[in-house]
């Protein structure tokens, strides 16, 4: 991957302005890697975000599994639906801090684009497949996907994001593989923290996925509302909600339970972090990278919490004998594509054949699975299912 980056030119739409010190700021971007003209009707981060917005791999999100299979019902999330959530709690919170607010939303609607069909069954199955050919990250891949694989653009591959888009949307990264990434994966070999920006959204897509997991689990009916009220940040708002509204009916009552919840998680996530930000006094984004930690943060008592419904949801929901059954059934049909197309590629779409040829005549055996890597984690759950079938003539569903 190219590591030059391009300095952008600041526009008369920046919205530097009002900003804290602390914040990304456009002007002192390290910029792009391929160079371009200052956009005039806004500002580059804006443009970052719309180029995310019109990306193929993000329209794809609509039909790929957060928890529940895509065509388990309509009303459960995806991860666009996700996505847009993440991107929603993370601007209220960088708004609130000051922070650069369309950098935020680019790096929340983003952070999901390398995800695999399946939701994680899908991604620890195609990392075990590609155990050989240097492993499988989503992380990773989000960063290839607007790097590499989009092609939308006559001068560039790619969707051509500033550095700190990218430094956001690679939120982890083993060493190996950082240190085959230039400038972008020099954080992670230097130890260093990433903008307040990627920090935010960091927070803001735990903060969710765990509400709206609690919410699809109860609409699912995998857990109950009598389960939950073991978990203490559930349990304070579920009796506040009872003891004001106790003829509310059950749906009304769940939603204002969960609209609450994450209320208190960003209350006490801004007057947490703003103490953090006053206690370690940053004059500037590098001060925030080069501090010790992470300067976005809950209380302690906030952060056991929601601990303890992280591992609810863990044992209750996750691994959900029902959750689970979906799991072994999405985990066959990817180790079964994989190993189908990397034994005969010319099963492939013929297109997609050429890519691939192309991969293995530059990087051989390694080239030629990470062709096939892409290509199945580009698909959405249904489109899984349908390859699955053309080429085994099954009609195997999840
Ligand atoms: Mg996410």
């Amino acid at each position: 991957m190219n590591s030059t980056v391009q300095p952008i030119h600041t526009n008369s739409l920046n919205i530097s302005d009002g900003l804290a010190p602390y914040a990304s700021r456009e002007e002192q971007s390290l910029g792009r890697q391929f160079p371009e003209p200052a956009p005039n009707t806004r500002t580059e981060f804006q443009r970052d975000r719309d180029r995310i917005v019109h990306s193929s791999a993000f329209r794809r999100l609509e039909y790929k599994t957060q928890v529940f299979v895509n065509h388990e019902g309509d009303m459960f999330r995806t991860r666009l639906t996700h996505s847009i959530e993440v991107a929603q709690i993370s601007r209220s919170i960088a708004r609130a801090l000051k922070l650069n607010e369309a950098l935020t939303e680019t790096i929340a609607l983003a952070h999901d684009l390398g995800h695999t069909p399946f939701g994680h069954a899908g991604q620890d199955i195609l990392n075990q497949c590609m155990k050989n050919y240097g492993g499988f990250e989503h992380n990773l891949q989000s960063l290839r996907i607007v790097d590499e694989l989009e092609e939308k653009y006559a001068d560039f591959n790619g969707l051509n994001l500033s550095f700190e888009s990218r430094e956001g949307i690679l939120k982890h990264c083993s060493l190996t593989n950082a240190k085959k990434l230039g400038e972008i994966g020099k954080r992670f070999i230097n130890k260093q923290q990433p903008g307040l920006e990627a920090q935010v959204t960091n927070i803001g897509d735990e903060i969710a996925y765990n509400n709206h997991d609690v919410d699809d689990g109860l609409r699912a009916g995998l857990i109950t509302i009598d389960q939950l009220c073991e978990v203490k940040i559930f349990s304070r708002q579920h009796s506040i909600v009872m003891t004001t509204y106790p003829k509310l009916p059950e749906k009304r009552a769940i939603h204002e339970i969960i609209r609450r919840i994450i209320n208190v998680q960003v209350t006490d996530l801004l007057s947490t972090t703003n103490k953090l930000l006053k206690k370690a006094n940053p004059t500037s984004r590098n001060d925030v990278l080069m501090h010790p930690g992470p300067l976005v943060g809950y209380s302690n008592e906030m952060q056991t919490m929601n601990l303890e419904l992280k591992k609810f949801l863990r044992k209750n929901l996750y691994r959900h004998r029902r959750v689970d059954d979906m799991s072994d059934k999405a985990k066959n049909i990817i180790r079964t594509l994989f190993s189908a197309l990397i034994n005969d590629p010319k099963l492939l779409p013929l297109e997609r054949q050429a890519s691939v040829h192309k991969m293995e005549e530059l990087d051989g055996d390694m080239g030629r699975a990470r062709g096939i890597a892409d290509y199945i984690a580009g698909m959405t759950d249904r489109f899984a299912i349908s390859e699955h079938e053309r080429i085994f003539n099954t009609s195997e569903s999840t």
